[in-house]
This record gives structure tokens, C-alpha cells and sequence, in this order.
């Protein structure tokens, strides 16, 4: 596993879980939260990261929810993604998060552990992103309530020794039509050249992007041109992409200019078919 020892912790109750978080700090050690895994183990071989004390949410009931109701949907960060696609129960998430990895390597990765991963594409979070997304979060201090957008730009900014433990959705996000588009360089697993997830509600289309920019995000400014009708379809898409959130990236997966032609003709199909309807 790591290049370095620690210790286990598998607490059974959120208070347990942040009450330990804070313990192992007076102790003097640096405690990480553990979902799937599969990132800490990654970037610990290569000592990337390190802790001396793993804190695994996996045991804690509320962190493995998924309750639908009739308003809204709960998914626990401890859900993995081959649970969410084989529930099914927001489609625009099990496409988006079905497309990352592979499949043995979906039976670790959770939702939870995805939003919060250092490596920035995250691609789990463009639904909720999409669907204005309310987040339960843990603290020290008690569980508190957030809007997505309030704590989540370009990351999930936590206090230290706080936890993400479940996203809540609104149903009618759920129901509308969407599309999920995830271009990569070579194969057809792995990281993105670029994912783009978009939604149509009240007649807008809204759009959420990784892979573009070295953070996600939900593409507020662009939307603005894509969604006016005094444009027409190129217009709209040129227009858009001069309101991107930072450069675009220019990496051995793709130069900035080839990120650009992609990211164009993704927009495009994006409008044909939320536009149809
Ligand atoms: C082969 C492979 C291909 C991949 N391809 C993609 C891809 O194309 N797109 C993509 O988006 N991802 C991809 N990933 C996944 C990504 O890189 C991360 O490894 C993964 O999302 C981490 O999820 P995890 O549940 O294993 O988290 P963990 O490894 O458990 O945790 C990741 C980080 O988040 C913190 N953390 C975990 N849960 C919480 C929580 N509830 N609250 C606060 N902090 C928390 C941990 O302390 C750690 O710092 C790939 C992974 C692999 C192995």
C-alpha cells in the first residue's frame, strides 16, 4: 500500500468519526478521512500524501444512504460508483460517473472520496453541481447544511477535521433531460480531455465542465449566451467560450487549442439535443 505506516481507525457514529479527527490533531498526527481509497493509496505510493492515522468513513450508517422521497434524493459519499449505477437512481450521475475508470477500480471509488479528491477532475460532482445541490457536512462543531455552490468552488473547501457525508437533491432536477459527454485522448478508460455534463430546466440549459480548467465547474457566465435566443447556434457557442473561468489547459493530454476545438463541438451537440425538446 503506502511507503509509510499508520494507524486504522473505522469509527461507527459521525460525532466518533470528527471527535477522533480532532484527538489524533492534539496528538500530534495527521489524520486523513478514507472513502474508496483509491486516491489515498495512489498518491501514498508515491508519497504524494501522507498520514499516520486513517480515519475510514465506511462504517458510518448515514454515509452509506441512498433514500429517495418524493422531493428529493440523498446519495451517501460512501456509496461507490457501481452502486449508483446499478441503482440508477439520478441518471445524469450514473452516466457522468460511469465513464470514470474502470469498473473494478468504480467498485472502490465512492462519490464521497470523488468530490473531495486532490487529483482535480472529479468528475462526480458535475451533477450535483448541475442540480444546485444541497451538502451535509460534518464538523467539530455538529452537522451542518450548505448550497453546493456556497462551499464548492473549484473544490470542496472544508474546515479541517470536517467531512462531506451526503448531497441532496432536488427532484426535479432528476427528472430532466441531460446529457453527459466525455472525450479522452486514448482509450476508453481514464482521465478526461474534457467531460462535459449539462441539463435542461425552465427552458435553460445549464452546463458543468471538467477537464478543461484545472478545477470542475458549473459554467454560470457561459450559460448566459448558450441559453440566448437572439443568437443563433454558433454565435451562441463563440460567445460562451469567451467567458471560461481561467486558461485552458495545455498538458501531454491535449494542447489548449485542441481542448478548445473538442470543448466546440461538444457545446454543439450539447444544443442540438437539449434544444430539441
Ligand atoms: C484507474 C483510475 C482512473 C481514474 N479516472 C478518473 C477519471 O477519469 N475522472 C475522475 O474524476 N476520477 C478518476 N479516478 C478517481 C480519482 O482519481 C480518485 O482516485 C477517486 O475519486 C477517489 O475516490 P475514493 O473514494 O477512492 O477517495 P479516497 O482515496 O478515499 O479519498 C480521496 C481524498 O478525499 C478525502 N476524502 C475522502 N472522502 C471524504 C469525505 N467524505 N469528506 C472529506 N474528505 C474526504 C480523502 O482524505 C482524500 O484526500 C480514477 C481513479 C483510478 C484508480
Amino acid at each position: 500500500m503506502a511507503t509509510y505506516d499508520f494507524d486504522y481507525y473505522q469509527p461507527k457514529s459521525i460525532q466518533e468519526a470528527t471527535s477522533l479527527f480532532h484527538a489524533l490533531k492534539l496528538e500530534g498526527k495527521s489524520p486523513k478521512y478514507f472513502s474508496g481509497g483509491t486516491e489515498i493509496i495512489t498518491l501514498g505510493r508515491l508519497n504524494v500524501v501522507y498520514t499516520d492515522a486513517v480515519i475510514d468513513l465506511k462504517g458510518i450508517p448515514e454515509y452509506e444512504v441512498l433514500y429517495s422521497s418524493e422531493s428529493r434524493l440523498i446519495v451517501g459519499g460512501g456509496l461507490s460508483i457501481v452502486q449508483i449505477e446499478e441503482s440508477n437512481p439520478f441518471p445524469l450521475l450514473s452516466k457522468t460517473s460511469s465513464e470514470i475508470a474502470d469498473h473494478t477500480s468504480r467498485t472502490k471509488i465512492t462519490i464521497g472520496g470523488n468530490i473531495c479528491a486532490e487529483i482535480y477532475y472529479r468528475e462526480a460532482v458535475l451533477p450535483f453541481l448541475l442540480s444546485d445541490s444541497i451538502l451535509m457536512i460534518a464538523g467539530f462543531d455538529g452537522i451542518k447544511f450548505f448550497p453546493i455552490h456556497q462551499v464548492f468552488d473549484r473544490y470542496l473547501h472544508l474546515n479541517e477535521g470536517s467531512f462531506l457525508v451526503q448531497v441532496s437533491t432536488d427532484r426535479k432536477f432528476i427528472e430532466a433531460p441531460y446529457v453527459s459527454i466525455k472525450r479522452r485522448r486514448q482509450w476508453n478508460t481514464g482521465y478526461p480531455l474534457i467531460t462535459v455534463a449539462a441539463l435542461k430546466i425552465d427552458n435553460q440549459i445549464r452546463v458543468a465542465i471538467s477537464g478543461l480548467c484545472p478545477f470542475p465547474f458549473r459554467a454560470f457566465e457561459m450559460e448566459e449566451h448558450l441559453n440566448n435566443d437572439q443568437l443563433t447556434m454558433d454565435e451562441k457557442i463563440e460567445d460562451a467560450i469567451l467567458h471560461l473561468p481561467s486558461p485552458i489547459l495545455n498538458d501531454t493530454e491535449g494542447s489548449s487549442e485542441y481542448r478548445l476545438f473538442v470543448l466546440k463541438n461538444i457545446l454543439f451537440d450539447i444544443l442540438i439535443e437539449l434544444e430539441k425538446g
